[in-house]
């Protein structure tokens, strides 16, 4: 006898659920009598029409079945109630009218009915429609669910994803930018200079006298001394635009794009004035008995049409100059000057 229903794993009803509201329990009874053989279908009357609403919101019907004529509120006004509330808009409505008239069908069909019967309608066919209506409804449901649930899952994915582009942009001990979001945004800067013609420079940073460092105060230690350096560099280069990274080991990189030298060399004393101002103790350095860095710093200027790696070959060659003259300052690339921080 019962037709087989869509199956629900969440909200969505699997039964057949019909609203009658009519205001004449003679119908009503009719309309039972017809049902209470259909195992699948649960049964629920509202004989005052200015109940249905909150009614179909708490039954939560598949189907009403909507009398046209009735006392105070008639049927018209009662579809447009249904379509106008957010829980009942969806369900669909099977209007009963007294008559086959084409003017009161057109007018229940432009209010938003399903489908239009006379009252009684004939057993066969009155179950046959209910069925049929609510049948689409719950297919309607599940897949809004679906739906649902899947564009849940979408945002689920793009939160990871975000998450993962960010832990993959980032050196797991310092927190700080790695090498891999270095080289994509040295490139990425390298050609926007060259096609907007700006300036942009790059400082390459080295703690000096690390390996005694790590011998002398452990590997953990200096673990933890990488992180406060990386941490105060970061704090130091502000402006969105640039970019503060882990070049490897104990080499940190600056990228400042729109920024010319002169600005650079400013950066550069500032981090250099930076570090020896934590104050953290090295009594196995040559320099001080804190730690210190020395700094290589260029310019897209000093080598026209530089390429990334021409910039950290620059910069290199100016860290090398600064370790060899002391330590514990930057210098600039390309005979730009020396000088102490
Ligand atoms: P210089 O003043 O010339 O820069 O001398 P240095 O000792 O700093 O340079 P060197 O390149 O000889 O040593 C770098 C040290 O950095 C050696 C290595 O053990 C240490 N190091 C590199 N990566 C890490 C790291 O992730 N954690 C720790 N704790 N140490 C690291
Ligand atoms: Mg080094
Ligand atoms: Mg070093």
């Amino acid at each position: 006898m019962s037709e087989e229903q869509p199956q629900s794993e969440n909200t969505t009803p699997v039964k057949t659920v019909v609203l009658l509201v009519d205001d004449q329990i003679m119908v009503s009874e009719g309309i039972r009598r017809m049902l209470v053989d259909e195992a699948d279908i649960d049964f629920h009357y509202c004989q005052d029409p200015g109940e249905a609403v909150s009614m179909a919101i708490e039954c939560q019907p598949t189907i009403i079945l909507q009398d046209l004529i009735m006392p105070e509120i008639d049927g018209y006004t009662l579809l447009n109630a249904y379509r106008e509330n957010e829980l009942t808009k969806n369900i669909p409505v099977i209007v009963l009218s007294t008559k086959e008239d084409p003017e009161d069908k057109s007018l229940a069909f432009e209010r938003g009915a399903n489908d239009y019967l006379v009252k009684l309608p004939n057993k066969i066919e009155l179950v046959a429609r209910i069925r049929a209506h609510s049948k689409s409804y719950l297919t309607q449901l599940q897949r809004d669910e679906a739906f649902q649930a899947l564009r849940e899952l979408q945002v689920e994915l793009e939160k990871s994803n975000i998450e993962l582009q960010k832990l993959s942009s980032l050196d797991g001990l310092t927190g700080i930018a790695n090498r891999r979001r270095f080289d994509e945004f040295v490139n990425i800067e390298c050609l926007r200079s060259a096609r907007e013609n700006t300036s942009l420079s790059l400082i390459l940073i080295d703690i000096d006298f690390f390996k005694p460092y790590n011998d002398n105060y452990g590997h953990l230690a200096g673990d933890a001394c990488l992180r406060q350096v990386a941490t105060a560099l970061d704090e130091v280069v502000h402006r969105p635009a640039d970019l503060v990274a882990r070049y490897g080991g104990e080499e940190f990189v600056v990228v400042l794009p729109n920024t010319n030298l002169d600005g650079a060399v400013r950066l550069s004393e500032i981090l250099c004035q930076k570090i020896r101002s934590l104050k953290l103790p090295h009594s196995h350095s040559s320099v001080a008995d804190h730690v210190t860095i020395s700094i290589g710093v260029t310019n897209r200027v000093a080598c026209e049409g530089a390429s990334p790696a021409d910039l950290i070959k620059l910069a290199d060659e100016a860290l090398y100059d600064a370790k060899e003259s002391g330590r514990d300052r930057y210098v600039v690339s390309k005979d730009k000057g020396m000088s102490d921080c």
